[in-house]
């Protein structure tokens, strides 16, 4: 059983790489961003309350996203592992996680974490706004602000897992299918 969090900046691959690791390892995939955007699309009242914080690039608060994982984790029967992308974003979500998994005895195996530099992370989240219809794809404020955020907020939750032992950083730049091989080989040495 794998727990795995992969970590990085917006725009650094973990939606591309999660499909190819759920396959590879048949995890479930939770995706916080994935599951706001659900909601938001459903016009559920915990996506209303999203989509004023994601529009604009900041953070859902924390107990808001905590709650939604929880309540995912608890109604995954039978699952094999989770990978964890685009959660914890903060030091408190990391602690919450970490709490919620003790309670189904369970342990996060380590971070994954992939390093891409920033002005390769401003073209690619330009690149897939043409299609991707997010409204925080689309300008560059709001791709700095989102960058910003990570900087400031969401990169400390390395230093989270470092500490325990658990961390590992990738480089996130080449071929899809490198860059995959490079993760599965910290995943198999687990
Ligand atoms: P990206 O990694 O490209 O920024 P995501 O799909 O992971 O995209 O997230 C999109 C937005 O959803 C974030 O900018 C934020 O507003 C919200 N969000 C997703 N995950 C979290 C989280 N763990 N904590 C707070 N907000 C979150």
């Amino acid at each position: 059983m794998y727990n795995i969090v992969l970590f990085g900046p917006p725009g650094a691959g973990k939606g591309t790489q999660s499909e190819k690791l759920i396959q590879q390892y048949g995890l479930t995939h939770l995706s916080t961003g994935d599951l706001f955007r659900k909601h938001l699309g459903e016009g559920t009242e915990l996506g209303l309350l999203a989509k004023k914080y994601m529009n604009e690039g900041h953070l859902v608060p924390d107990e808001v996203v905590i709650k939604m994982v929880e309540e995912k984790i608890s109604e995954t029967k039978d699952s094999k592992g989770f990978i964890f992308d685009g959660f914890p974003r903060t030091t408190a979500q990391a602690e919450a996680l970490d709490e919620m998994l003790s309670h189904h005895d369970l342990e996060i195996s380590g971070m994954i974490a992939l390093d891409v530099p920033q002005d390769i992370l401003r073209e690619r989240i330009k690149e897939r706004g043409k299609t991707s219809q997010r409204a925080d794809d689309q300008d560059d404020e709001k791709i700095s602000t989102r960058i910003q955020v990570y900087l400031n907020e969401t990169l400390p939750v390395a230093s989270y897992y470092e500490k325990q032992g658990k961390f590992q950083n990738i480089n996130g730049v080449g071929e899809i299918n490198e860059i995959f091989n490079q993760i599965t080989s910290v995943i198999d040495s687990y």
